[in-house]
């Protein structure tokens, strides 16, 4: 299957920009050196500018999906004397759930369903809690949680903010000075636009003191703390997807900035969003980030049905979903080298699938 006859609007991975596929048909270079160990600084420089991280902050690089950086930082931040809050609203939320039964961390698994959770404050279960684990966007259903608020609620609570960010960074605004995030877990393949297999963890100070000596030898932080200090991976990073990130990274800074991104993806969402209104699909829910659109058909026709059209007859790759949603929604992600031009595809393939004229 040759991937670029496609259109790509899967929420992972994503369009790729064509300065990170060049480096992909490169030679993967030694990293035993100073020369790699610039690279390493340069992408942990970046990436805490990128999230306004607070002073003294560092950054983990995984050779691993988005998951690995999910679960070592519960295995490396929590044990049995904490108690975790869990937001579960979906795959993501329920995938931290399992990972704090699989380690044994005393938690209470928080459903949310249809709220943001600006009043986190009342609809969070009473309990004594010292952590907060949530994916700021749930990508399963593309629902996105007010940061802010949790943040607030963590610091009157006195609670180690822990915040998946895999799938609104760079898309969605994230700061975690304004909004007092202690652990932000990133990953390659999203709104970073890069191959998957590279996930990052940022730690603030407050994170870092709570970092503990574990059971484990891959997913120790300690050691991968003392490596970073000279530019290094206790083992083989992802080579080549460091380079990709660090030339990401320039290409953010070229472009204005994480908020020229932002604007962009929130653009380019609003345009789609508004484009599709004559169209027999309706968002799903009213708390849609800018990095996806999750659709619902509101003709009984079968959201995976219009998945697998749009592939087979425009070679418009857009996401369905599994379980009871299978014919319920589809997603169509914004992350990614996207534009208005590159959107069109799909909204013309969508018009030209119901058979709708499209007015402009
Ligand atoms: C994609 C994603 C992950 C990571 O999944 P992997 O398949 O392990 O890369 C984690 N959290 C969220 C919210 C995601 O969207």
């Amino acid at each position: 299957m040759i991937y670029e006859d496609y259109y790509i609007f899967t929420p992972g991975p994503v369009k790729m920009p064509k300065e990170v596929l060049e480096i992909g048909a490169k030679q993967t270079p030694y990293f035993r050196n100073s020369k790699f160990s610039e690279v390493t600084f340069e992408c942990e420089r970046a990436l805490l500018k990128l999230v306004n991280a607070p002073k003294g902050s560092r950054v983990i690089f995984l050779t691993a999906s988005g998951t690995a950086g999910m679960e070592a930082v519960v295995m490396n931040l929590l044990n049995k004397d904490d108690n975790a809050l869990v937001v579960n609203g979906g795959g993501f939320g329920e995938r931290f759930v399992k990972i704090c039964k699989t380690h044994k961390i005393p938690h209470k698994e928080f459903k949310v369903v249809n709220s943001n959770l600006t009043n986190i404050e009342v609809e969070a279960p009473k309990g004594e809690y010292n952590s907060l684990i949530v994916n700021a966007h749930e990508t399963s259903v593309g629902h996105l949680y007010d940061l802010n608020a949790m943040g607030k609620y963590c610091a009157k609570n006195d609670m180690l903010y822990i915040v998946d960010a895999i799938s609104m960074l760079v898309t969605d605004p994230l700061d975690m000075q304004t909004s007092g995030i202690d652990v932000v877990i990133a990953s390659s393949q999203k709104g970073l636009a890069l191959p998957p297999g590279l996930s990052m963890v940022i730690l603030s100070p407050k994170a870092l003191d709570r970092v503990r000596d574990i059971n484990s030898l891959y997913f120790n932080f300690k050691d991968y703390l003392d490596n970073g200090e000279r530019g290094q991976t206790p083992y083989t990073p992802a080579v080549t997807i460091m380079l990709q990130l660090e030339a990401r990274l320039k290409q953010i800074e070229r472009l204005g900035g994480v908020d020229a991104t932002i604007k962009n993806a929130k653009e380019v969402a609003e345009y789609f969003r508004e484009s599709i209104k004559d169209l027999p699909l309706k968002p799903y829910t009213p708390y849609m980030p800018n990095a996806m659109t999750t659709l619902t058909p509101t003709d009984g026709k079968s959201a995976m049905d219009i998945v697998n059209d749009l592939e087979e007859r425009y070679k418009v790759m857009v996401c369905p979903n599994g379980g009871e949603l299978r014919d319920k929604i589809f997603r169509v992600s914004h992350m990614g080298d996207m534009t208005k031009e590159y959107t069109d595809v799909l909204i013309n393939a969508l018009y030209d699938y119901y058979n709708i004229e499209r007015v402009k």
